[in-house]
């Protein structure tokens, strides 16, 4: 219980170390918890820290946790999402970073409540355009994103990706450089975006240097994934 405690407080040491490194102001990276597959007590003692954000990628397991913890959090939807789920998502949801079809996007819109805000979207990118990942090509972006701009269940914030794996630094800044210039192109067509989800556990350094304003961060402060 300590460690998550102390972990989190090294997660936000190194962002704010990155964030001053790349001469950025730390208080730009909100700190996503992804409490994926953790118990409803880890996510107890990260709020007792101060955490409030918390991604989750499996519906079933996540509305127990909303249910059990309430506004106490903001939740945020990481996942692959199918079209049969999408109602849960509008209903409990603030945020979604894991947008990559129309479709998904407009069911989301049509059957976000009209007592809530606008569910908060980012388009997901297959950046290192490998087959096993779910996400946009980059070069559907441009299209799709003044689509769901346009919904008005919905607010695109900006773009999201998990790249391939890498351990040298220079290599894991090439994809994340990629996602922000998308989102500088799309920015320069006319879309308000602020959000760049990207860089987790082993990444965040470059993700940050490379302009990430919502780092997405589990093992690093919950251990180990059992399953
Ligand atoms: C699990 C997961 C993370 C967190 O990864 P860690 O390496 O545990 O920090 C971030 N983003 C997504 C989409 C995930 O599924």
């Amino acid at each position: 219980m300590r460690n998550i405690t102390e972990n989190l407080a090294q997660v936000r040491a190194r962002i704010t170390k990155a964030a001053v490194a790349a001469g950025r102001d730390p208080r730009a990276i909100r700190l996503l918890a992804v409490s994926k597959t953790r118990p409803l007590a880890d996510l107890e003692t990260a709020i007792a820290a101060g955490q409030r954000a918390f991604g989750e990628n499996y519906l079933q397991d996540a509305l127990v946790k909303i249910r059990a913890l309430g506004p106490a959090a903001e939740w945020h939807f990481i996942g692959p999402l199918q079209s049969n789920k999408t109602r849960a998502v509008a209903e409990h949801f603030a945020w979604i970073h894991s947008i990559d079809r129309l479709r998904i996007a407009a069911r989301l819109s049509s059957q976000r409540p009209a007592d809530l805000p606008p569910l908060n979207v980012c388009l997901q990118v297959n950046i290192s355009g490998e087959t096993s990942k779910s996400g946009l090509h980059p070069d559907e972006v441009a299209e799709l994103a003044p689509r769901v701009a346009e919904l008005p269940g919905l607010r695109l914030r900006g773009l999201m990706t998990l790249p391939a794996a890498a351990r040298d630094p220079v290599q894991q800044r090439q994809p994340f450089r990629l996602l922000r210039e998308l989102m500088e192109q799309l920015q320069r067509d006319g879309l308000e975006l602020d959000t760049l989800s990207m860089g987790m556990s082993h990444d965040l350094e470059a993700a940050v240097a490379e302009g990430a304003t919502m780092v997405r961060i589990g093992t690093a402060i919950f251990g180990a994934r059992l399953r």
